[in-house]
This record gives structure tokens, sequence and C-alpha cells, in this order.
């Protein structure tokens, strides 16, 4: 398969591997957003978070939170992102999914979230839908 974090898994492209085991693995982001910047990918092949299974899911999170100590801990970080990008408008362009960890100390100016307001009963509306959404998924 035509991928690079399939080949990254199978050694067939270098990276700079944090962290293995049998079903996951870790590595340096080749383009960091801090020094640090580390990403988490299950060996298996899914193309996106929404199509994970949700056992693999729960064990990716569950290294994920193992590799962040050990990333923060290196990085004298005072805390860190983590998150995953899930399909193109939410800026995914591996088609693996992987988890982000991003170490950040309180003075590196990155403001990753601009916020807004909801307006009049917009929040109830949006908040329903989800709800209703969320029963028949
Ligand atoms: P996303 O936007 O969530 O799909 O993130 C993909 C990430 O993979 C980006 O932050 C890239 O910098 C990173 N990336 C792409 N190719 C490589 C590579 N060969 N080794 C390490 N990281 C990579
Ligand atoms: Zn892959």
């Amino acid at each position: 398969m035509d991928c690079i974090f399939c080949k990254i898994v199978t050694n067939t492209i270098q990276a700079v591997k944090v962290y293995e085991d049998a079903e996951f693995v870790a590595f340096l982001d080749i383009h960091p957003v801090r020094p640090g910047h580390t990403l988490v990918v299950p060996k298996v092949h899914y193309a996106r978070f929404d199509v994970t299974p949700p056992e693999v899911v729960a064990k990716l999170w569950q290294v994920a939170q193992k590799v962040a100590a050990g990333v923060s801990r290196a990085t004298q970080a005072d805390g860190y992102n983590i998150s995953i990008n899930n399909g193109r408008a939410a800026g995914q362009v591996i088609w693996h999914t992987h988890v982000h960890i991003i170490p950040r100390v309180s003075s590196d100016g990155l403001d990753l979230w601009p916020q807004s307001e909801y307006q009049g009963s917009e929040a109830e509306r949006v908040a329903q839908a989800i709800r209703q959404a969320i029963k028949i998924s």
C-alpha cells in the first residue's frame, strides 16, 4: 500500500522512532510545531480515526498517554496538546490514523484554538442536533 506511515512501520522509509511495541509505533513529526512533536500510529493501517476500531482506539490512547509523558519530561514541557486531525477539513493529510503530541511551554506563544461566541439559541440548537445524531449513530 502506498502509505508513508505503513512504510515507517515496516522500516521501508526512515523515521526517528521514540517508541515501539507489537501494535504501535511513535516517531518524531518531520515538520514539528515544536521540538519533540511526536506522532503515535497503530501498525495496522486505518485511513482515519472514525473508521479505526474502538478497541484499537482505546489502546492507541493508552500508548499516546505513555508516550506523551515521556515527550513532556524529555522536553521539559509545562503541558502538551494531544489531538487527531480527522478528515481533510480538519487538516488531515496523511491517511493513516495518528495522534499528535505537541509539547508546550507557557512562553511558546502558540494559539492553536481561536475561539468564538454562540449567538442567541444557537448553542441549544446545535446541542439538540448532536444529541439526536449520537442516539442514531
Ligand atoms: P495530519 O495533518 O494530521 O495528517 O498530520 C500529518 C503529519 O505527518 C504532519 O504533521 C507531517 O509533518 C507529518 N509527516 C509527514 N510525513 C512524515 C514523515 N515521513 N515522517 C514523519 N512525519 C511526517
Ligand atoms: Zn498506512
